[in-house]
């Protein structure tokens, strides 16, 4: 197991993402149409989404999550009044996670904030699967083409979060506060969903 710093693409963001290994958390990529357009609302669709749109997540317990540096910066949205919350840093825009609830211990956290280039495939190990395929943009591979989220994947991370709030890593959420509310107040990118 590794421990993973975090760090925004300008630095004021600083953190640790604890116990990381690929038993502990699931790597996908998905290419969903609102992960696209996360990205892309922040102007950092460039360097988060790979060519055919996706977004390489490592799905975690919050509890091994925490922030060092630059806590005043993180922010969330929702692309619609009920969808996930998404965070990212008020700093440069760097894309963060993504998270259900609190009483959801799962964070995906997004490549974009873990300073660990190169050497994912040795601390996450390989994606694990690709899902959402049916948003791909352009030609995307076939090996690589899932609709929707394929049914293994979905019972391996239900089974990953059911473990995680037994053994309460959920606890301290960072992105959470003791009231169950965000830690900031979401951002509701299309008022009128
Ligand atoms: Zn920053
Ligand atoms: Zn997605």
């Amino acid at each position: 197991m590794t421990d993973i710093t975090l760090k925004c693409a300008c630095g004021t963001v600083k953190g640790t993402a604890y116990d990381v290994s690929p038993e502990n958390g699931l790597r996908v990529v998905c290419y969903c149409d609102d992960c696209q357009a996360f990205a892309n609302e922040l102007g950092r669709g460039t360097d988060t989404l790979d060519e055919f749109g996706g977004t390489d997540i490592y799905q975690m317990a919050p509890g091994r999550v925490t922030f060092s540096e630059g806590n005043d910066q993180l922010r969330c949205l929702r692309l619609t009044k009920k969808g996930t919350t998404r965070w990212y840093t008020a700093c440069c825009n760097t894309p963060i996670g993504n998270t259900a609830s609190s009483s959801v211990p799962f964070v995906g956290m997004i490549h974009t904030i873990m300073d660990d280039e190169g050497i994912r495939d040795q601390t996450l190990g390989p994606v694990r699967s690709y899902v959402q395929g049916n948003h791909a943009i352009g030609d995307l591979p076939p090996e690589k083409y899932n609709k929707g989220f394929p049914i293994g994947i979905t019972l391996t991370i239900i089974w990953k979060i059911l473990g995680w709030k037994i053994s309460g890593k959920g606890s301290p959420d960072p992105f959470y506060g003791e009231d169950g509310r965000p830690v900031c107040k979401p951002k509701i990118v299309n008022e009128a969903s």
